[in-house]
């Protein structure tokens, strides 16, 4: 039989415990929340290989760009993997034009995720003829041109779209002999991001240089270029660097090299001719996402 004094101490012992243990869960649960809050806060940026990234919103709205998901450097694609099984969610598709390694996978993200279809009229409505997107999805307030703002995201995001100086058609899977097989697919151009509380970011397109984008640089404060380096279809990488210093990029990211051969297959010449520029310069691996808090990076 335990005495009444030892009966006490353990009874203290087992409040002193309980407390500590609730006061543990308090502090468990407060470092949660701030975690939960500290990443909601984030723009992240994804980049899937190719012209590919998503951009989540500090919301968590989901905006995905040319998204070819499939393409060779997409790990998530590897070894037969599902690609659009990385993908549950997406609010709005923005393709720059129509070409195969832009418009991708639209039409089955579309199809999985209904996100609202974001680029030309002419591409929008030769993709709901030729290739089957959704239709719903493809004719709202979101089509648009060149010149032109949108707000989406329940005013989150600005979408601005610039000029491209490219090509683009549709590839028409339903044609027959007496066909085309490119149908029209209106004029490529980039988008301008504005992110609420977040970075505003660029995407290139696979537009070649071009002396105006000087004005995209006067028009937006861009804190990320995501700017075409592969030449041979686009930009050359020293023309690319030059694309950076143009739009007044704060940080230059590389894509649309080393998908296939013809295109550069490395980041070496782009990030050389940045170095003289003295831009600042980031090459991110297929798969990687960098995060933005307001307009500052917070990993990479
Ligand atoms: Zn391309």
């Amino acid at each position: 039989m335990p005495s009444r004094l030892e009966a006490k101490a353990y009874k203290i012992l087992k409040e002193t415990i309980m407390k500590i243990f609730k006061f543990t869960i308090v502090l468990v649960v407060l470092a949660f929340c701030f975690v939960l809050q500290g990443s909601a806060q984030e723009t992240k940026i994804k980049w899937f290989g190719h012209a590919a990234f998503s951009v989540t919103t500090p919301k968590g709205k989901v905006l995905l760009i040319d998204p070819w998901l499939a393409n060779p450097l997409n790990p998530e694609a590897k070894d037969g993997k599902d690609a659009l099984a990385a993908v549950p969610k997406a609010d709005y598709i923005l393709l720059t034009h129509g070409h195969r390694d832009h418009v991708g996978d639209a039409v089955e993200i579309a199809k999985k995720t209904g996100a609202i279809l974001i680029c030309n009229p002419e591409l929008s409505g030769n993709l709901v003829k030729l290739a089957d997107f959704p239709a719903k999805q493809a004719g709202t307030d979101a089509i648009m041109g060149i010149g032109g703002e949108i707000q989406i995201a329940d005013g989150e995001v600005t979408v601005a779209m610039t000029p491209a100086v490219h090509s683009s058609s549709v590839f028409n899977p339903k044609a027959d002999a007496s066909d085309a097989e490119r149908a029209y697919g209106g004029n490529p151009a980039g988008f301008v991001l504005i992110i609420k509380d977040g970075p505003v970011v660029y995407h290139s397109g696979d537009t070649a240089y071009f002396k105006d984008m000087e004005t995209v640089g006067e028009q937006y404060q861009i804190d990320l270029a995501l700017l075409n380096i592969g030449g041979h279809f686009g930009m050359e990488p020293r023309m690319a660097a030059k694309a950076a210093k143009s739009v007044g990029a704060k940080l230059a990211v590389p894509h649309h090299f080393a998908t296939f051969p013809g295109i550069a297959q490395t980041s070496d010449g782009f990030a050389a001719e940045l170095k003289r520029l003295k831009i600042p310069f980031y090459e991110m691996k297929p798969g990687d996402v960098i995060a933005y808090r307001g307009k500052q990076m917070v990993k990479k």
